[in-house]
């Protein structure tokens, strides 16, 4: 199947489809993709809201692979955008008469395990008519592996827990059920599929397992050798987070409930065994409940109360005296010292005792018996293995902290690398022979330096580098009304919210509320949120509130009910698509610089500084510019949207690094002005 240079015209096979309009932009980009594809460069584009990249990297991925016999991989950063190739962009190619074959892989926790289901089964045989056996005769009725996946999503949490795939528990070859297995048949279809569409988390999963198996075998994806990654400017982020190390009490718990649940319902691997043996006594059945009542069972009471004890001494140590801060960086020098210690030596002891005795277990097992238990042994060991590398923090490549978490969960001790940029670079871009990164954002004022560096491609590289900019095809002149309100406190004034409070008012009622309003802390979301219900705002609009309902909740109301204002923050920003009169206006309160002394924008800018970098110029400045080009991004989604974009932030009139904010939006008039002039003038753009 060649590619059709005239397919995006006009008089190309696109224009047959209602509601075509012609985009040069989409038209330029899709001939650069396949360009890369067949040249074999890197590619790095930046394609603004509106040019419909989605079609544009699609359609000459399925005719360079259709063509070259050879895959190409599209990762994307959400599971939703998976969704939405498959489900609206991949038929209008078929529609048209393209032929090829997709597969969707997602993450191994999107997929039941048959054999877990046949072992809860198991333990659930005593109850006969349990709600949980007809979810899980439910699931293994299913035909087809789409069927699996979409009844599996809306499994009940507890139960899906018990029973979704899981790679590091996965028998591979070796389980009965290898051949029905969800995971693999999505697998081998994707073998003989000309695009594979995954995600960013799956990807990097597969690379990691590239690194042992080589690149010419087939990992977690088959082999590929080109490669599309949209929501590009993610990628740093999700490595970061991929690479990265964490230890709570929710992890062992979990751990530990795999094995055995006492409270409730006896479950558990361990739970299910001591069934069997009670069921069918024998000799060696009555030594094997021996370990498990004398030994196995009461260390897993043991590992559970030393590391309670563990992480309660942990928060109490390093929290001392900081009452402010729900995060402390751990020194280098590690934490093996006073009192922390005894709970360590204590916890990690039972850990190792529970590994040895897991162990001998297993060996006394019959082998598909103990193949069972084998990947739990594996997950206490990596166990171990993080707590040492945790504790001791000696890695310089790394940073360490410790983070309180929300809602009574204690704390999790983390670890995440500092750099990724080679990570990325020597094990996936040295690897594959075309990769495209796409997204609406990855310059900063025109400059893609910053995005480099991330990916650990630096202009001081002699990469083949093949970039462009397509702007948005959209008005933004006249269908933006930028403002800086001039008389806002800055968001550090302790009166910044009031102000805000007091000026909303007259603001939503132009628009009649549909509107988003962004911060960058939830201190300040919360306290604004206060403030609109003392002023009865909230009997005048329907306020949807972050952190008081579900994200998919506060959206689905967004746009289905009248006069509502969404108050939310980071993962407001970006990702969020409401098109037409839904949304018309976005607040943005304070320019989204990362808070200098989170753990990883902290280490890095300090690595950059041992460098002689400037870390605000080159660190904080560009990210803080990306994000709040996504924010702003929210507002104008088609060609006939119009909104107010009000910035409460006046540091990007009055700072010298404001001009980056504004030259990287779209162009259009920017009204430098007091809230109540700003008022004024809306309501007769409006
Ligand atoms: S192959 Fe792995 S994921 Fe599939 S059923 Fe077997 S153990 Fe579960």
């Amino acid at each position: 199947m060649n590619y059709d240079r005239n397919f995006f015209l006009p008089t190309g096979p696109l224009s047959q489809l209602e509601g075509y309009e012609y985009r040069e932009q989409q038209q330029k980009m899709a001939d650069q993709v396949m360009n890369i594809l067949t040249d074999g460069h890197i590619g790095l584009i930046e394609a603004g809201t509106g040019t419909g990249k989605s079609l544009a990297y699609l359609y000459p991925s399925i005719c360079f692979a259709k063509s070259k016999g050879e895959k190409v991989v599209i990762s994307t950063n959400t599971i939703n955008l998976q969704e939405q190739l498959l489900e609206k962009d991949i038929p209008v190619l078929f529609k048209l008469g393209t032929r090829f074959k997709a597969v969707v892989v997602k993450g191994w926790s999107n997929y039941p395990c048959w054999l877990r289901i046949k072992d809860l089964q198991e333990q659930l045989e005593d109850e006969k008519d349990s709600q949980e056996l007809a979810e899980l005769e439910k699931l293994l009725e299913q035909e087809s592996v789409s069927e699996v996946t979409k009844l599996f999503e809306s499994t009940a949490a507890d139960i899906k827990e018990q029973i979704q795939a899981e790679s590091d528990l996965c028998l591979r070859g070796k389980c009965s059920y290898f051949n029905q297995c969800p995971v693999f048949i999505n697998r081998r279809q994707a073998e003989t599929a000309d695009i594979v569409i995954v995600n960013h988390h799956l990807l990097l999963a597969d690379v990691a397992v590239r690194q042992a198996v080589g690149w010419e075998e087939n990992a977690v994806l088959p082999v590929y050798y080109h490669l599309v990654l949209d929501e590009a400017h993610h990628i740093e982020d999700i490595a970061t987070d991929y690479f990265g190390v964490q230890l709570s009490l929710l992890r062992i718990r979990r751990l530990l409930g795999f094995l055995y649940r006492p409270y409730g319902k006896n479950r558990g691997l361990l739970a299910g065994l001591r069934q069997n043996l009670s069921r069918y006594p024998s000799e060696e059945g009555d030594d094997l409940l021996e370990i498990l009542d004398w030994q196995l069972l009461p260390q897993l009471r043991m590992v559970d109360e030393a590391a309670v004890k563990y992480f309660a001494v942990l928060e109490e140590e390093l929290f001392q005296d900081r009452d402010d801060s729900d995060t402390v960086l751990i020194p280098y020098s590690g934490l093996e010292q006073g009192a922390l210690l005894e709970s360590y030596d204590r916890f990690f002891t039972s850990l190792v005792t529970l590994k040895t005795q897991l162990e001998n277990l297993i060996s006394l097992l019959e082998p598909d018996e103990g193949d069972k238990l084998t990947p739990y042994l594996k997950r206490i060991e990596a166990v171990i293995a993080d707590l040492e590398f945790l504790m001791e923090a000696a890695d310089r490549g790394f940073v360490y902290w410790l983070k309180k978490q929300q809602r009574q969960h204690g704390c999790v001790l983390q670890a995440a690398p500092i750099q990724v940029g080679e990570q990325l670079r020597e094990h996936l871009l040295f690897q594959v022979k075309s990769a495209i990164f796409t997204s609406a954002t990855l310059t900063v004022n025109n400059d893609f330096k910053y995005f480099c560096d991330s990916i650990g491609i630096g202009h001081s590289e002699n990469w083949d580098l093949n970039t462009a900019i397509y702007a948005s095809p959209f008005d933004y002149q006249n269908q933006v009304y930028l403002a800086v309100a001039r008389d806002m406190p800055s968001a550090e004034h302790p009166d910044f919210a009031a102000v805000l409070v007091e000026h909303l008012d007259p603001l939503l009622a132009v628009t009649q509320g549909r509107a988003f309003i962004l911060f960058t802390s939830y201190a300040m979301l919360r306290k604004t949120a206060q403030l609109v219900r003392e002023h009865g705002l909230d009997q005048k609009y329907n306020f949807l509130v972050q952190g008081e309902m579900p994200r998919t909740e506060m959206l689905d109301r967004f746009r289905d009910e009248a006069k509502t204002v969404l108050l939310g923050t980071d993962s407001f920003w970006e990702g969020v698509d409401v098109a037409g009169d839904a949304l018309s206006t976005v607040i943005i309160t304070k320019l989204p610089f990362k808070v200098p002394t989170e753990p990883i924008a902290a280490a890095r800018s300090e690595q950059m500084r041992l460098n002689g970098i400037n870390p605000f110029l080159n660190y904080f400045l560009p990210q803080a510019v990306l994000k709040f080009r996504q924010g702003c991004g929210r507002l104008i989604r088609t060609k006939t949207d119009r909104g107010l974009i009000l910035i409460c932030d006046k540091r990007i009139m009055e700072r010298s690094y404001g001009k980056f904010f504004i030259q990287s939006l779209p162009a259009c008039s920017v009204h430098y002005d007091k809230l109540q002039a700003i008022e004024q003038e809306v309501k007769l753009w409006f």
